[in-house]
């Protein structure tokens, strides 16, 4: 977990989520409920490697199994 103080406006940031979005092969993956950092005071949000990679995975599987659009949780 990424503590420092953000990068653009210098504010605190706190563990929180946020809803990733991705087009993928001009499909639409969205996940709800990523663990990410967040800026308290101008927003910006950060997702760590471990949970990018994780997310890029669920992508793989939602359109491997050829839908249009995949809408997962995660539950952390
Ligand atoms: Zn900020």
């Amino acid at each position: 977990m990424n503590t420092s103080p953000c990068p653009i406006c210098g504010g605190n940031r706190e563990q929180g989520f946020t809803t990733f979005s991705a087009d993928v092969d001009g499909r639409l993956f969205v996940a709800r409920r990523v663990p990410a950092s967040v800026c308290t005071q101008c927003g910006e949000e950060w997702i760590d490697n471990a949970t990018a990679q994780e997310l890029e995975q669920l992508a793989n599987t939602a359109f491997a199994a050829k839908r249009e659009v995949e809408i997962v949780a995660i539950v952390a």
